[in-house]
Order: C-alpha cells, then sequence, then structure tokens
C-alpha cells in the first residue's frame, strides 16, 4: 500500500497516517520529521534546513526529494509507505511519479483532508497548548507568524497538488473536520475501495 496524504498543517495527516501505520504494518515518512531529525542531529543538510522551517517556509525540492528517495528503498518500506508532508509541491511530486517509476512503484491512492482554516489555526493552538501541558517542548515553527507563512506556502504551491492528481484520476477528498475516527472510516474505506462506506463516512 502506497499512499500519499495532502492537506494544510494541521489538517490531521499524521495522526490519521500513525492510525494506518498500525492496521497496515507499513510507516508513515514523515519529511518534516525527517527534515526535524536532521535538524537536531545537527547534518549539513539540518544545518540548511534550520532557518527555513522555523521561518514556515519550504526547504528546497532537492533536498527533499533526495531524503524520500533514499527512505523509501529502506526495508520497512518493502510492503509500502505512508507519505505524509511530502509531495509538497508539483515539481516534488513530478520527482516522485519518476522515482516510484525507476523502481517500478505504484502508487495507490492520494486522499487529501479538506479543512476549513479557522479550524486549523485551533487546532495549532491546541497542539501548542497540550505539548506544553504534556512537559514536551513546543515546534520552533508552531508560532503564529511561521504558522501563517506555513498556510500561505500550502496555499500557493502544494494546493495545485490537488488538481495535479485530481487530472490523473489519483485524488480522493475526505472531510478533515469530521470526528477523526470517522476520518480513519472513510480513510480506511477508500483503501478497501468500499464506496458505499465511504460516502456514508466523510467523503467530499
Ligand atoms: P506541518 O504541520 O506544517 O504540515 P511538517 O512537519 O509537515 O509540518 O513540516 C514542517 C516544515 O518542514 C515545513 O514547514 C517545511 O519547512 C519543511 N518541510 C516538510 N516537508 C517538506 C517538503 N516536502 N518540502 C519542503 N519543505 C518541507
Amino acid at each position: 500500500m502506497r499512499l500519499i496524504f495532502l492537506g494544510p498543517p494541521g489538517a490531521g495527516k499524521g495522526t490519521q497516517a500513525k492510525r494506518l501505520t498500525d492496521k497496515y504494518g507499513i510507516p508513515q515518512l514523515s519529511t518534516g520529521d525527517m527534515l526535524r531529525a536532521a535538524v537536531t542531529a545537527g547534518t549539513e543538510i539540518g544545518k540548511r534546513a534550520k532557518a527555513v522551517m522555523d521561518a514556515g517556509g519550504l526547504v528546497s525540492d532537492d533536498i527533499v526529494n533526495q531524503i524520500v528517495s533514499e527512505r523509501i528503498q529502506e526495508a520497512d518500506c518493502a510492503k509500502g509507505f505512508i507519505l505524509d508532508g511530502y509531495p509538497r509541491t508539483v515539481p516534488q511530486a513530478k520527482a516522485l511519479a519518476e522515482n516510484m517509476r525507476q523502481k517500478d512503484l505504484v502508487l495507490d491512492a492520494v486522499i487529501e483532508l479538506k479543512v476549513d482554516e479557522e479550524a486549523l489555526v485551533r487546532r495549532i493552538e491546541n497542539r501548542v497548548a497540550e505539548t506544553i501541558a504534556a512537559g514536551g517542548t513546543v515546534r520552533s515553527d508552531d508560532n503564529p507568524d511561521s504558522f501563517r507563512k506555513r498556510l500561505s506556502e500550502y496555499r500557493e504551491k502544494t494546493a495545485p497538488l490537488s488538481q495535479y492528481y485530481e487530472g490523473q484520476g489519483e485524488l480522493v477528498v475526505l472531510d478533515g473536520m469530521a470526528h477523526v475516527d470517522a476520518v480513519t472510516v472513510a480513510i480506511e474505506a477508500v483503501l478497501e475501495k468500499d464506496a458505499n462506506a465511504a460516502a456514508s463516512a466523510a467523503r467530499i
């Protein structure tokens, strides 16, 4: 099972991807997590990415394409993977398609979680509050300025991916405002190609 999640920051991609990893036994590949790990480890990529990420901008296509290309060759991706936060630009989507073609891999689905922007701001505020309450460290880009920038980057560079995948007949749009469990049900229905269940869950 090879899957892409699309949707703005805070749409619930990570939450849903984590649920699917357990069910299908495939890893969630979050480019955001991979880049944050590179920043923490102080690698060359991490050093180049940190300032851009903190400001809410996008890291260069070359860097993320390379990271994902290497990651999907690892043994735990043999049965598939869930991409969360990649591709984020049309050039990244094209690079991924070429990369998968070379590796003889096919995409099973592209799922977009649609949410309204006011809800996103509230979700990010909640994520920050929950992290603080749990004694964790708040992400350095989870502040109002970076968040606004992340949203505008999304609108400008990532939203066009919906049309790109729709044009290829691969896109399914689900209501990310539905209850988190209902969204999971809808996703599973899509993956199991159960059209009726998908329609009665959160499919748009
Ligand atoms: P979000 O909650 O904003 O979706 P992520 O954890 O997916 O956060 O990503 C955090 C940051 O990492 C992004 O704002 C961006 O700077 C960088 N990043 C992650 N994935 C990509 C990508 N595919 N292309 C470019 N930059 C990326």
